[in-house]
């Protein structure tokens, strides 16, 4: 049993951003982020398409001038899942993107310019259904903040929200996303916590400039994992340094592990040792490659030797005991057959491909 049952999920307001509801008690749900400029529309609807194959489901470009803001209705036509756009300070940028399709916007009220700009973004996302991420970054609190409290602090990133939920609320707007994001993973721990406590608006999750993918995996699943345990969090972002493919199959894998993602495989295999007697890794690589294909809830087992491995992989749908020159196939415990080595990798490939989650494997 993989699923998380105990865990309960904090109740937020829910919203809509495109064909996606964000909070109250749906699923979390996977972003990501382009790493090319918005308007090289080319290139970027090559990534949105791959990162969707993935599994990515809502994807955030940034919209630094014009020329971005209009690329987005092309960006929009050509792709399957919601779009975000990234603003910053510009709020006639927000206007634009919401005119050609933004199904969100990412901006802070606070820093637009006055009542009179905020009043005509919050008309324009009231018309066109769009919600607001107010994104709180622990490096950019306002002056004043950061010198109350001497340094980033989860107080201070709260009082910041608050402030820009505050403009929203004003406006009578209440269709907002929050973000508490810092580089430091127990920093956002407990920014997320006591957001959770103060605030009734779903909440996406990031440790934000995370690194490489070694550095990014950890300190997100440390924080993201930590904070969805307890509950909280309705959508994840894994920022990783570079090519944004690297961001998916990390969240992937981090919310089945949480007990929040299914038909996602799941593989096993031991680290190896003075009993292996096969050239396991690459086995392992390969399969482990396949996997992230594979859309199904199945328990897939590598081992290295035939005297543990058939113990411990027992649990496993499909498993591989290598041995010298052949490795015996174990589906439910049970063996089936000895494999040449040269052969495990195919055969594996057709197991997991011939699996049927629940049904019986005889
Ligand atoms: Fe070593 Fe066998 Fe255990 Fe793998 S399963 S770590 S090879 S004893």
């Amino acid at each position: 049993m993989r699923h998380n049952e105990l865990m309960k999920r904090t109740e937020t307001r829910s919203v809509r951003v495109g064909d996606l509801i964000i909070g109250g008690n749906n699923n979390v749900i996977i972003q990501s982020m382009c790493s090319h400029p918005t308007k090289n529309v080319e290139e970027v609807v090559k990534q949105i398409l791959e990162l969707e194959a993935q599994g990515c489901q809502l994807i955030r470009v940034s919209c630094m001038d014009m020329e971005d803001a209009a690329a987005i209705r092309e960006i929009r036509n050509q792709i399957h899942i919601p779009l975000v756009a990234d603003i910053h300070f510009d709020y006639r940028l927000a206007l634009a993107a919401i005119e050609n399709g933004a199904d969100k916007i990412r901006l802070n009220p606070g820093n637009i310019g006055g009542r009179k700009n905020v009043e005509a973004i919050v008309a324009a996302c009231r018309t066109h259904g769009v919600p607001i991420r107010i994104g709180i970054n622990s490096g950019s609190l306002e002056k004043d903040i950061h010198e109350k409290y001497g340094k980033p602090t989860a107080e201070g990133m709260v009082e910041s929200a608050r402030r820009h939920v505050q403009i929203l609320e004003d406006c009578g707007f209440y269709d907002t996303v929050l973000s508490f994001k810092s580089s430091d993973p127990l920093l956002c721990i407990d920014a997320y916590r006591l957001a959770a406590r103060t605030f009734d608006y779903p909440l996406h999750l990031g440790v934000t400039e995370a690194g490489t993918e070694l550095t990014s995996a950890i300190k997100s699943s440390l924080a993201l994992g930590t904070l969805m345990l307890d509950g909280i969090g309705n959508t994840i972002r894994i920022s990783v340094n570079g090519d944004a493919q690297k961001e998916i199959p990390i969240a992937r894998e981090l919310l089945k592990d949480c007990g929040l993602l299914h038909n996602v495989p799941n593989l096993i295999a031991c680290p190896s040792c003075g009993r292996t007697q096969w050239n396991m890794e690459p086995v392992v690589d390969e399969i482990a490659e396949y996997l992230q294909t594979v859309n199904k809830d199945v328990n897939v087992a590598i081992m290295g030797c035939a005297v543990n491995g058939p113990g411990e992989a027992k649990h496993a749908d499909i498993a591989i005991a290598g041995g010298r020159e052949e490795g015996l196939l174990i589906k439910k415990g049970r063996i089936i057959e000895k494999i040449p080595v040269d052969q495990m990798t195919q055969r594996l490939k057709e197991e997991i491909d011939a699996f049927v989650p629940g049904a019986s494997q005889e």
